[in-house]
């Protein structure tokens, strides 16, 4: 369908612009004629090349996929990980690519002991399973690893029982009024709201000595839908599994921080890997969460932490008493990254790459096999260009990795052990995971929004048939709140990509070498509660994920054409203005978060002052009126002010000389790789406070908040943690990478005016 638009625009373009109507074509039209990065001349055969990709690609057979690679347990070290890795291996193979696997030696923990019990005021015992169901066939089967957070201490621990909502840092903020302290206590908190592993390591901070994680109705359960087989939210006794390794200290394999976890790597005492707990930590079902939270005494909970069960949600800490015991073997297991290449014809040591993890938590048909199953369709799809005889300008790499469930090891392993070659090489990374019906996300790197923009335009959404752009955009004007914010979507005219935080295998690509990437999925009509659970099956997907596979199909088309454009670009399409606009509104940002903590410290500190919180407060609760917070200075934000209208003016020069060479059709080598590598500028070699693994400037997951972004993150969290010194010293660092990519970016246009 969307090729047979595609050619009927390009058709009627020709028509249109004799009779000098092209004023009134949307930019979708006008791309017909142009991609930028292209030569006019070279335009029409990029277009036609994808309309030959598009017609190789079967949601029949991505559905087929879907099934054979989700039909047994496949986590990392499991026999399924190996069948799975040599099945895509011979696929790869048969469609003509040059593929191989590379293995990595790694530790990954599968448990020995589980025990959860309630010792008082009753005894229960927690089921601590998920049991099989009629309708879902893989449901019940062996293999299948047991509900646990991978990375949690072994440990033996009783105590008291303290709710701690989602257990993040403003919570503890709630208990601290309260005068109720977690020193000693386990304590439990709902999924949600952050990266899993945020729980135990802001609840070990403070002292708690083992942690339970359970999934709360209102989040993922009966208060969204109707609940699994049902309908696709999670039952009572669904759990989600992970992990919960520190990763915004630094992701994969504990033991080779900077490394490749090859045979004879060096390796640390697991005892001594800054990124492991110390305390036990297990995550249940509501079924099993239900006694322990109905048991609990002590105050009851504010009124947004009450969750979807029907009792008042109590905090504790009290005489409801449980026993957490769990061991694990911590076995150094083979990690199998699929590797398949293309070599480019014209630019051989340019690399496109494309990756999505091949492992599940157990039979992951969503996570990651939709993901998956686009991508080696994909592969399937290229691999027909080449046996008509095409061959890409530039490499393509594919590569499904393996362990990135425990903690996105199989691609920074792989980051890791080539990074000097992928550092001079790699023009861009493209990352998928799960896939479903819905709209189209988009993260990267902000050069590349221009590109991504064209692309999105072009891909038809296979519900509505309008470009995949125009239905995001439409969606998100509906569910904006207030005719404003309403109108802001409106006068949206290109597509912006969203900052890449972590919780997928792109995060060693852009945050720790510097290669531009995107992430790229469809979603938002698919959710459910199926997340790391034995519900996450080929039943649950085709179900209520995405019926039909259409959207798979869309994903391929999407990450497909990135991939051809990029790989046969006659100039690489890297656009830095977009980068400069993107920064600049981080910059003005940050201003006004300063502006506002000031604010707000000034206020609450004239209330604590005044006596207000004594006053106001219901003398019948207990409280603990908060200390006094420390005054917020004025920073100085010049330097980075400086350095980025230097970088405006810099990248604005910058486009004027890209845009003459495509005029000139002028090819040239030296030009396109200093475009790709600009984005090495912006790391700081000596990383970030208390996380040097983390070298980006512009991008990394927030320390507390793990899966979400924080952009220009030393300033950003210096701010946010009240470090003042630090903040001003982190404005000097982002204003010093920013004045080197501007001069990075004056250079090359010096040379190339
Ligand atoms: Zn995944």
């Amino acid at each position: 369908m969307g090729l047979i638009n595609k050619e009927k625009n390009y058709k009627m373009i020709k028509v249109l612009v004799s009779v000098s109507l092209i004023f009134i074509l949307q930019s979708s039209f006008a791309q017909a004629k142009n991609i930028t990065g292209f030569f006019e001349r070279n335009a029409g055969n990029e277009l036609a090349l994808e309309s030959t990709f598009d017609k190789n690609l079967s949601k029949e057979n991505i559905g087929e996929n879907i099934k054979r690679l989700s039909a047994k347990p496949h986590n990392i070290g499991s026999p399924g990980s190996k069948e799975n890795a040599e099945y895509i291996l011979s696929q790869f193979k048969k469609w003509g690519w040059d593929a191989k696997i590379e293995t990595f030696q790694v530790l990954f923990p599968t448990p020995k002991t589980r025990l959860l019990e309630m010792t008082f005021p009753v005894s229960y015992k927690a089921i601590l399973k998920e049991p099989a169901l009629k309708e879902d066939a893989t449901s019940g089967q062996e293999g299948q690893l047991p509900t646990y957070n991978a990375w949690s201490a072994d440990g033996d621990v009783a105590a008291e029982l303290v709710f701690v909502n989602y257990g993040l840092p403003e919570d503890y903020e709630v208990l601290d009024k309260m005068g109720i302290d977690v020193k000693g206590k386990i304590v439990i908190a709902k999924y949600g709201r952050s990266w899993r592993g945020i729980k135990p390591k802001v609840a070990q901070e403070r002292g708690a000595i083992g942690c339970l994680i359970y999934s709360d109705p209102a989040d993922d359960g009966y208060f969204q839908g109707d609940v699994y087989p049902k309908g696709a939210f999670k039952n009572e006794y669904g759990v989600q599994r992970g992990s919960v390794m520190d990763m915004v200290i630094y992701p994969g394999d504990p033991l080779t921080p900077g490394t490749g976890a090859i045979e004879n790597a060096k390796r640390l005492d697991r005892l001594q890997a800054p990124n492991l707990l110390k305390i036990p930590v297990l995550p249940l079902s509501y079924h099993d969460a239900t006694p322990l939270l109905e048991a609990l005494d002590g105050p009851v909970a504010p009124g947004n932490w009450h969750g979807g069960l029907p009792f008042p949600y109590h905090i504790g800490p009290g005489k409801t008493r449980v026993h957490l015991k769990v061991a694990f073997n911590w076995d150094i297991v083979p990690c199998y990254d699929v590797v398949a290449k293309i070599q480019g014809s014209k630019f051989p040591d340019e690399w496109i790459v494309r990756g999505n993890h091949q492992d599940a938590w157990v039979n992951g048909a969503s996570d990651p096999v939709s993901g998956l199953s686009s991508m080696l369709e994909e592969a399937k799809s290229i691999g027909s260009l080449l046996s008509t005889g095409w061959k890409p300008d530039r490499t393509i790499v594919y590569c499904a990795w393996d362990g990135e469930e425990p903690g996105l090891i199989g691609s920074t392993e792989w980051l890791e052990e080539h990074q000097k070659e992928l550092q001079e090489k790699a023009v861009l990374y493209i990352n998928s995971d799960e896939n479903g019906r819905g709209f189209l996300y988009a993260e990267g790197s902000h050069a590349l929004e221009p590109f991504m923009d064209e692309i999105a335009k072009s891909v038809i959404d296979p519900q509505t048939n309008v470009s995949v752009f125009e239905r995001r955009k439409a969606n998100e004007a509906i569910s904006a709140a207030g005719a404003e914010a309403k109108k802001k979507v409106l006068d949206k005219k290109e597509l912006k990509l969203d900052a890449m935080g972590s919780g997928s295998d792109y995060s060693s690509f852009i945050q720790h070498a510097g290669i531009p990437a995107l992430s790229l999925e469809y979603g938002g009509e698919s959710d459910g509660g199926q997340y790391h659970s034995i519900y996450d099956s080929y039943y649950d997907y085709s179900k209520f994920k995405d019926p039909g596979f259409q959207y798979g199909v869309t994903l391929a088309q999407t990450a497909g054409h990135a991939v051809l454009r990029m790989a046969n670009a006659d100039i690489l399409p890297f656009d830095f203005t977009h980068l400069y606009n993107t920064v600049n509104d981080y910059s003005n940002d940050l201003i006004s978060l300063l502006q506002k903590t000031k604010e707000s410290t000034d206020v609450e500190n004239e209330i604590i002052k005044s006596g207000g919180y004594l006053v106001g407060g219901d003398p019948a609760k207990k409280y603990i009126v908060p200390a006094l917070k420390s005054e917020v200075p004025y920073l100085d934000f010049s330097p980075l002010q400086n350095a980025l209208e230097k970088l405006k003016k810099n990248a604005d020069s910058l486009q004027i000389v890209f845009q003459n060479k495509i005029k000139a059709n002028s090819v040239d080598l030296a030009f396109n790789q200093s475009l790709y590598r600009a984005e090495q500028q912006l790391l700081n070699e000596t990383g970030l406070p208390r996380r040097e693994w983390y070298k980006h400037t512009l991008y990394a997951p927030g320390f507390y908040t793990g899966y979400g972004v924080k952009t220009m993150p030393g300033i950003r969290e210096g701010i946010e943690q009240r470090k003042w010194k630090e903040a001003q010293e982190q404005i000097e660092v982002d204003a010093k990478a920013i004045g080197r990519l501007s001069d990075y970016l004056m250079r090359i246009t010096t040379v190339n005016k």
